[in-house]
């Protein structure tokens, strides 16, 4: 098994700079986002923030994948190729982003509602970005990783949605992916110990139904198997001594910090 890289502070600085600027761009496409929009236009606006900022997009040309952004809508669960197709009243659409930074990576994912929502899709959004925070909650040097996968599956599953098994989140740095994965889902009490200084991207993808997953034709896009629909929500963590710092948020929601 590859080795799990640890991350000085002073990297984890520069790793918060680059989330800090996902954050911002996820932030952007929420603000902008409405009805009639094409998914082309949400990555043009992806794309263009993160040009400005001086950094890179990390999906573009990743394993050949031709954007900025992984824009997937209803029952497209993740890696939604952008396109012409128009944002309609009542779609969910989970949006990826990724950075590169002086060298380091960045990786957030939202779901957002377009328009006028149903309950159940607005739950199904709730109950993931709640799952996330479950899982984040217990990141702390010692812990181990099942304890964070169980956490997220459990609070998922006792909500009645689907936990999708073919994807899983991952550690971060200088790669996009590196070790360990990150499942959500499996028994607390396994897996690697996290260690301070450890980075990963934690990631649950809830589905309404189902958990099983298929691939398009096109070789990207992940959809449920039963065409219900499907949120997504992200954030790189590091590991601390007492918890967890959380680098894929708004330089405004991080904590004060004296250096
Ligand atoms: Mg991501
Ligand atoms: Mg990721």
């Amino acid at each position: 098994m590859a080795k799990i890289i640890l991350k000085t502070a002073a990297e984890i600085e520069l790793m918060r700079n680059a989330g800090a600027l996902v954050a911002e761009t996820l932030k952007l496409v929420g603000d902008k986002i409405t009805v009639g929009m094409t998914t082309s236009d949400i990555d043009k606006l992806v794309e263009d923030n993160i040009l400005a900022a001086g950094a890179t997009p990390a999906f573009k040309g990743y394993h050949g994948f031709p954007a900025s952004a992984c824009v997937s809508i209803n029952e497209e669960v993740v890696h939604g190729i952008p396109g012409p197709r128009k944002l309609q009243d009542g779609d969910i659409v989970s949006v990826d982003v990724g950075v590169i930074l002086d060298g380091w990576f960045g990786d957030s994912a939202a779901s957002f509602a377009v328009g006028e929502i149903s309950e159940a899709k607005q739950k199904l959004m709730d109950v993931t970005r709640e799952a996330l925070f479950c899982g984040i909650e217990k990141v702390c040097n010692g812990v181990r990783l099942g304890d964070i996968s169980s956490a997220i599956q459990e609070y998922a599953e006792s909500r009645g949605y689907g936990v999708v098994r073919d994807l899983v989140g991952h550690g971060i740095g200088r790669k996009m992916h590196e070790e360990p994965q990150v499942p959500n889902y499996g028994p607390a009490g396994k897996g690697p110990l996290l260690k301070t200084g450890m980075v990963i991207a934690i990631e649950p993808m809830l589905n309404a139904g189902d958990y099983e997953v298929i691939t398009k034709k096109d070789g990207w896009t992940i959809v449920t198997a039963d065409e219900q629909p499907s949120a997504h929500f992200e954030h790189t963590v590091a590991v601390t001594d007492t918890g967890v710092d959380i680098l894929s948020l708004l330089k405004t929601e991080q904590p004060e910090r004296v250096s």
